[in-house]
C-alpha cells in the first residue's frame, strides 16, 4: 500500500482513516462495475455482481423503480461504505442522467474527492464534463481511472491530452498501460516501479504483481514481448519529461489529477486505484457555515443533510434523510438539535449504508454519511447539532430551466395534490411554485424526464393521476433586496409572481427581455438564480 501523506496529525486516528468521495462519469464509462470491484475488495461482498441484481431486486417493488430500470438510469444515489486495508471509504452514489444535475451537485457538497471514470475509446464525454466542473466550482481533488483498457483504446498521451486540455487541469500518470486492445497486457506502476499484469481469464481475480527494480530490471523482458517493452520504456521517459510529477498538494488543491489505467471489468488497477484513493483523496475536510469554520475534529457532533429520498418503501411514507457528518463522533441515540425547527430530535435509529445493505449505525465520525428516518422534518440543507444555531453554507438550489403547470386528474383532489407536491420539493425533485395569480401550481425542473418521473410517483403514492401542461413561463428567479423595494417591485409585476414552497418570492419569467428589464427598471432588486438552502 502506497504511504499515506497524512495532511493533518491532529485528526484522530478514526476521522483520519476515512475516505469520502464520489464517483463521476458519463453514463456507460463503467461506474457501475467498478462501484462492485471497490465492494468485492473492501471485502463488502463475496462476488462481484451482487451489486447490480441486489439493485434489481429492489427495484422492482415500485413502478417507478421499474421505470428507473426501464430507462437504464439511476435516479437515487445512494452511499456505501466499507473497509480497505487501515481506511474506511464512504462512496456516495450520484445519478447519472443529466436531467438530475441539481441533485448531482449536492450530493458532491457531501464529498472530499471524486473519482473521474473514462472510457479509454471515448474519452472525455458530456456527461464527465459537466459533472467535472461541478467539482471545479468547489475544488473537489479528482482522481481519474481510465476503463476499458481492454478494448481499443486511444493512444495513452491522447487520452492525457484531452483531458489535460479539454477539462484545463493537469494530469500525472500514476501508471503506464503496455499494449492495446487485444494485446494489452497491464501496466507499468510508476508509483512503485512494479508490473501489473492483467489475467483475462478470472475477472475477479487480482492479476500478478511483479516487484521490479526499475524500468531497465532485466525481469520485464521475461514478460513482455521486445516491441512492445521497447515502446514502453520510450513512452514512459518522454511522459516523465512532459507531464508534471505526483505532487499531493496539487492533487488536494484540485489542480492536479493522477490517472490510473485499468479494467475494472477485469478487477484489473482497481486496487491501485482504490491505493491512490486512500493516498491521495483527502481525509474529512473543513465544512462552512455562516458564522465559522467546523473541523472535523471538534468534540461536538454536527451535520448537514445533502439529499433526501422519500419512499424507499412506497409503503410506507417515511423519508431518509442523507446526513453528512461535518465534526464529532457520533452515537446511536443522540440527541441532536434541528437548527432549523429549533427542536431536539433523538436519532434512535441512524442508517449507516455498509455495502449493498443498510444496517443500524451504532456510531459515526466526521466524513460518514448516515440516513436518518424521519417523517418529513428533515429537509436538504438542514443542519443538526449538539445545540449550536449553525447554518452550513454552499448547498445551493438552482432556477429550474422548465416551467410547467400541473393540475390533478381529479379537481376534488387538488389538496392531495398541494401534499404531494410539496413533498418532492422538500425532497429537492421539483421546484414548486405558487403564483399569486390564479390557482394550481407551477412546476419548475431541470429536464423534462423529471416531469414523467414526478406524474408516475404522483399517481403511484397518493393515487393521483395528474398533467403537467405548458405555461407562458420558460424560467424562474428568486427576487432579493430590501423589504420595501421587494413588495412594492411584487405589487407591480403580479402576473409573473410566485412564492416558492419556503415562502419566498419568485420572479417568473417569459424571455431573458423580462430579466433584462427587471434589472434596468429596478436597480434595488436582485433576480438570483441560486438559492442557499437552509
Ligand atoms: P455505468 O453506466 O457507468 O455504470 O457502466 P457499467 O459499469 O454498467 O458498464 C457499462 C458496460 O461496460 C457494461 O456492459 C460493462 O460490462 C462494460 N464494462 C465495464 N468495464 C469494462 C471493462 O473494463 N472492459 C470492457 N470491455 N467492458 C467493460
Amino acid at each position: 500500500m502506497l504511504d499515506h501523506a497524512q495532511n493533518r496529525p491532529e485528526l484522530p486516528p478514526e476521522i483520519a482513516r476515512r475516505r469520502t468521495f464520489a464517483i463521476i462519469s458519463h453514463p456507460d464509462a463503467g461506474k457501475t462495475t467498478l462501484t462492485e470491484k471497490f465492494l468485492l475488495f473492501g471485502g463488502a461482498i463475496q462476488m462481484a455482481g451482487q451489486v447490480r441484481a441486489k439493485g434489481e431486486a429492489r427495484r422492482t417493488r415500485s413502478d417507478f423503480m421499474q421505470m428507473e430500470k426501464d430507462r437504464g438510469i439511476s435516479v437515487s444515489a445512494s452511499a456505501m461504505s466499507f473497509d480497505f486495508g487501515k481506511y474506511r471509504f464512504n462512496l456516495v452514489d450520484t445519478p447519472g442522467h443529466s436531467d438530475f444535475s441539481e441533485d448531482t451537485y449536492r450530493t458532491l457538497t457531501a464529498v472530499d474527492a471524486a473519482v473521474m471514470v473514462i472510457d479509454g475509446a471515448k474519452g472525455v464525454e458530456s456527461q464527465t464534463r459537466k459533472l467535472f466542473e461541478v467539482c471545479r466550482l468547489r475544488d473537489l481533488p479528482i482522481l481519474t481511472f481510465c476503463n476499458k483498457m481492454d478494448r481499443e483504446s486511444r493512444e495513452t498521451f491522447d487520452i492525457i491530452d484531452e483531458i489535460q486540455q479539454n477539462l484545463a487541469i493537469d494530469v500525472s500518470p500514476a501508471s503506464w498501460p503496455i499494449g492495446r486492445g487485444a494485446d494489452f497486457l497491464g501496466c507499468y506502476d510508476l508509483l512503485r516501479n512494479r508490473l501489473e499484469l492483467m489475467d483475462r481469464a478470472d475477472r475477479n481475480k487480482v492479476g500478478e504483481t511483479i516487484v521490479l527494480e526499475g524500468l531497465d530490471d532485466p525481469a520485464m523482458e521475461a514478460h513482455i514481448p521486445p516491441d512492445l517493452l521497447g515502446q514502453l520504456r520510450e513512452e514512459i521517459e518522454m511522459a516523465r519529461e512532459l507531464l508534471p510529477a505526483l505532487d499531493p498538494k496539487s492533487v488536494r488543491e484540485g489542480h492536479l489529477s493522477p490517472i490510473w489505467f485499468g479494467s475494472a471489468i477485469n478487477s484489473f488497477g482497481v486496487k491501485e486505484l482504490m491505493d491512490g484513493i486512500a493516498a491521495y483523496a483527502p481525509e474529512p475536510q473543513i465544512q462552512k457555515s455562516e458564522s465559522r469554520q467546523i473541523a472535523p475534529e471538534e468534540d461536538k457532533v454536527t451535520g448537514f443533510v445533502f439529499k433526501v429520498q422519500a419512499n424507499m418503501d412506497p409503503k410506507h411514507r417515511d423519508r431518509v434523510a442523507f446526513v453528512r457528518l461535518a465534526s464529532g463522533h457520533f452515537e446511536r441515540g443522540m440527541k441532536l438539535l434541528h437548527v432549523r425547527s429549533k427542536k431536539q430530535m433523538s436519532v434512535a435509529s441512524p442508517v449507516l449504508f455498509l455495502a449493498a445493505d443498510r444496517e443500524l449505525a451504532e456510531e459515526a465520525w466526521a466524513g460518514d454519511i448516515i440516513g436518518i428516518p424521519n417523517h418529513g422534518q428533515l429537509r436538504i440543507g438542514d443542519a443538526l447539532s449538539e445545540g449550536e444555531a449553525l447554518r452550513f453554507t454552499g448547498i445551493p438550489s438552482f432556477a429550474p430551466e422548465l416551467l410547467q403547470a400541473c393540475r390533478a386528474g381529479d379537481p376534488m383532489k387538488a389538496k392531495h395534490l398541494d401534499k404531494a407536491l410539496t413533498q418532492f420539493a422538500e425532497e429537492g425533485a421539483a421546484k414548486v411554485f405558487k403564483p399569486v395569480f390564479g390557482s394550481g401550481f407551477i412546476v419548475g425542473v431541470v429536464g423534462q424526464l423529471q416531469y414523467e418521473v414526478l406524474a408516475s410517483r404522483i399517481e403511484l403514492e397518493y393515487g393521483l393521476p395528474v398533467r403537467f401542461e405548458p405555461t407562458q413561463f420558460t424560467s424562474a428567479r428568486w427576487v432579493a433586496g430590501d423589504k420595501l423595494a421587494v413588495e412594492k417591485f411584487t405589487a407591480a409585476n403580479k402576473q409573473h409572481m410566485a412564492t416558492d414552497t419556503d415562502g419566498d418570492p419568485v420572479y417568473m419569467t417569459r424571455l431573458q427581455w423580462d430579466i433584462d428589464r427587471v434589472e434596468r427598471d429596478y436597480p434595488d432588486i436582485r433576480l438570483t438564480s441560486i438559492k442557499e438552502m437552509h
